[in-house]
């Protein structure tokens, strides 16, 4: 059968990718991710045509990373609502690495937004049930549509005994009352959160919900409220890349969420989910060959949100 316009095009951003350098490193202060293939490289869009598009390593587990932020903010939200959430984290962003803790002793002790670690401690410690990671995991089953989505245990165990620094910063948190559950209890919901196992599919499938206004397009049931795709959405866009996000908007300029596991999820509204797996980090902790095949992708079907999409040309 031949190839429709989009199956060629993720090929040719993967080999586009794979004509740079690997200068990148597999993130190792987590000791168990540092095992990734560091030149593992997939890409998967779900199209609002319900066709999904995939080149490269696709099947490839590998943990959420940051990019749980994104749902767990959503969980929030949704048990919760959006004054008790933004009570505990703001909406702006830093410019600080996504572990930094030197704001909230000089910048009034509250997390500058949900996407940088203290910002997503407090948004895990706000979400209000007995068992917030069977919560997270429900939550994400509907949003991957699939049933065997699971905890990868040895990458939490691994966060679990290295994350004295999410520890500082949960312990921060606590002392000033923006953290008021207990903080061992929270932080083992934000390690297990963070080292939920997942695939570039996946990934794609939950952009996909938040590109259609927190609707699946495959069955048509609403997962997200439309409010709350927005915030989630926007708070990619500006902070879903760690430090880089400035960068990554002008360059590709789609909202997505980077993970120091190697992936990033995107959203191109009305059109396209977007996953990329690629475990070799630059130093701010985005995938290096993952922001390539953005980059192309976004060039060529000019994805940016300031140049009106052609995608229909392509499917
Ligand atoms: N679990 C990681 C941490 O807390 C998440 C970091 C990331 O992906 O940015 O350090």
């Amino acid at each position: 059968m031949e190839k429709t316009n989009l199956e060629i095009l993720v090929k040719k951003a993967l080999d586009y990718a794979k004509s740079f350098e690997n200068t990148g490193k597999v993130a190792s202060y987590i000791p168990e991710l540092f095992k990734a293939d560091r030149d593992a490289l997939g890409v998967c869009i779900v199209a609002n045509n319900k066709k999904i598009y995939k080149a490269g390593d696709c099947e490839t587990l590998f943990t959420m990373q940051s990019i749980s932020k994104v749902v767990a903010l959503i969980l929030a939200l949704q048990t919760v609502g959006r004054d008790r959430v933004f009570d505990k984290v703001w909406v702006e962003p830093t410019g600080d690495a996504f572990n930094s803790i030197v704001r909230l002793e000089t910048h009034n002790h509250i997390p500058l937004n949900p996407m940088i670690n203290a910002g997503a401690i407090a948004v895990a410690g706000v979400i209000d049930s007995e068992f917030p990671f069977s919560d997270f995991l429900a939550l994400m089953r509907k949003l991957c549509g699939r049933e065997d989505i699971y905890l990868n245990e040895k990458v939490y165990l691994s966060e679990k005994a290295s994350g004295m620094k999410n520890r500082a910063i949960a312990y921060m948190l606590a002392n000033e009352g923006v953290l008021e559950k207990d903080v061992e209890q929270t932080l083992d919901f934000y390690f297990k959160m963070c080292s939920v196992n997942v695939n570039a599919e996946d990934l794609a499938r939950i952009g996909s919900i938040l590109a259609n206004d927190g609707v699946n397009i495959f069955t048509g049931e609403r997962l997200v409220e439309s409010e709350y795709a927005l915030i989630a959405k926007t708070l990619m866009v500006t902070c879903g890349m760690y430090d880089g996000s400035g960068e990554f908007a002008i360059k590709v300029g789609i909202p997505a969420k980077s993970g120091v596991g190697g992936g990033i999820m995107c959203c191109v509204e009305d059109n396209f989910g977007i996953a990329v797996y690629g475990p070799s980090l630059d130093e701010k902790g985005n995938s290096v060959w993952g922001l390539k095949i953005l980059e192309y992708l976004s060039k060529e079907l000019n994805l940016h949100y300031f140049s009106g999409a052609k995608v229909k040309e392509y499917i």
